[in-house]
């Protein structure tokens, strides 16, 4: 059978699922970004941003994925004299070092192995020689489906006095960042992760520090200039006008669900996802004290690959989870259960990895991953 798209179980680690309301709401006549009513959708964006962040603060919207908004906030916020420090432990961490060091002039980078936490103490060390600016760090390790606890880097790096610059785009509206508290001053979104949009905007969240801060870094992406015309309800180049239409309306899912809401329920189908995982013998690849609430990776049982895994999970059961990234392919598989993922989605997927794991001959407690994703459902109020 040709599997319909529409109804295929769709649990990668971004782009996500997207609501019929956030797709309709892109399906509108050309507008003219310069008119009164892209003003007005550019107004009511402003105001819906402090849901997405949990925090106020000055937020720019750039049309490209997620990548340029990393490509703003380094540009911009790196010091061109002066020490920044990179920690890095995943393939996103390693991307963060590459964009880095392309603006940056003295970068130390810290790096922990794949999987592992960022090292805090070995980072406690380097901001208490006092002469770095800048620490960047990616909050959630999509990669190897770790989330980085930023709690616990925070009160050194503001002690440090350095600006600290967050990767958020698995994390936000995924994984609790406490923006004010831990005195972040600029964090990146990605319009396909948690909020559930399409892909294709950037969002970047910036303290009044980070403002007093930024020198020119590119031009498409400057972020003042991003800054100065969204005051206007204005983008200074032509936008991605669809993709705003898009992303107000995502924007008011997240809002009639609340922040916290959102945050609750990805946590239950993490914790749930582990759960099943591990009643079937299904191994984490990352550091089970790290696991990521918006990705879970797993490691492909020994002797099977990802034809048998993944291509089969997709072809038979039509239900699409994601590859392992660099040294981690054809390793590992990714869930992704960020966004508006459901519990059905878990049920679905358990079940194909229950009959695969069945097909070789390794699944001894047919149901259990079944029963410990439904032992962790909700009960009806
Ligand atoms: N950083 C992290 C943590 C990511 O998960 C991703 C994408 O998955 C990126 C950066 C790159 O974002 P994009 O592919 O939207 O440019």
């Amino acid at each position: 059978m040709t599997p319909d798209p529409e109804t295929t179980t769709f649990l990668i680690a971004g782009p996500v699922r997207i609501h019929p309301r956030v797709l309709r709401a892109m399906s509108f006549s050309s507008v003219n970004h310069r008119g009164d009513y892209f003003h007005g959708v550019v107004g009511e964006i402003r105001e819906l941003l402090p849901v997405l962040f949990g925090a106020r603060g000055h937020h720019a919207i750039l049309t490209g994925s997620g990548s340029a908004g990393l490509e703003a906030m380094y540009s911009s916020l790196v010091p061109k004299d002066g020490r920044t420090l990179v920690l890095s432990n995943g393939n996103f961490g390693e991307r963060t070092d590459q964009i880095v060091r392309r603006y940056a002039s003295t970068v130390t980078t810290l790096t922990a192995p794949w999987g592992q936490h960022i090292p805090i103490e070995a980072a406690r060390a380097e901001l208490d020689r006092g002469d770095v600016r800048a620490v960047c760090v990616v909050h959630n390790e999509t990669s190897v489906g770790l989330q980085n606890d930023l709690a616990l880097l925070a009160p050194h790096v503001r002690r440090s006095g350095a600006l600290f610059l967050v990767d958020g785009i698995s994390a936000v509206a995924g994984i609790p960042l406490e923006i004010e508290a831990w005195g972040i001053d600029a964090v990146v979104a990605g319009s396909q992760k948690g909020l559930a949009a399409p892909a294709g905007l950037a969002m970047v969240h910036l303290s009044d520090r980070a403002v007093a801060a930024l020198h020119p870094g590119t031009f498409y992406l400057d972020l003042a200039e991003h800054l100065s015309s969204i005051e206007k309800n204005d983008t200074p180049w032509t936008p991605a006008v669809p993709l705003f239409l898009a992303l107000r309306e995502a924007l008011l899912l997240l809002k009639e669900e609340t922040l916290a809401g959102r945050l609750a329920r990805t946590h239950a189908l993490a914790d749930a996802t582990r759960a099943a995982a591990a009643a079937i013998g299904l191994e984490l690849y990352p550091d089970p004290a790290h696991a990521s609430d918006t990705v879970t990776a797993i490691r492909n049982p020994a002797g099977l690959g990802d034809a048998q895994v993944r291509k089969a999970l997709l072809d038979t059961f039509h239900v699409a989870v994601q590859g392992g990234q660099g040294a981690l392919k054809g390793k590992i598989f990714r869930i992704g259960h960020m966004g508006i993922a459901d519990w059905p989605d878990l049920l679905v997927a358990f079940a194909g990895l229950e009959r695969i794991l069945a097909k070789a001959g390794r699944l001894r407690t047919p149901g259990a991953a079944l029963s410990a994703i439904a032992e962790r459902m909700p009960l009806p109020p």
